[in-house]
């Protein structure tokens, strides 16, 4: 069996074990095109535009 280098307290083993890590914000962008809040690397919910071209006609 291995021995530890350096115990881990209570908390710091729980903490591993349970969600707490996996609970992030998910990531957000602002859209260069109209300000808004996107996600990154995806299509511009708001305008369309996607890397300084409209990749999806709207209506205006
Ligand atoms: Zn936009």
């Amino acid at each position: 069996m291995a021995v530890p280098k350096r115990k881990l307290s209570k908390a710091r083993r729980d903490k591993r074990r349970s969600n707490v890590w996996k609970l992030e914000m998910p990531a957000f962008s602002k859209c260069p095109q109209c300000g808004e809040l996107k996600a990154p690397h995806r299509v511009c919910g708001n305008c369309g535009f996607y890397k300084g071209k409209e990749i999806i006609k709207k209506e205006a």
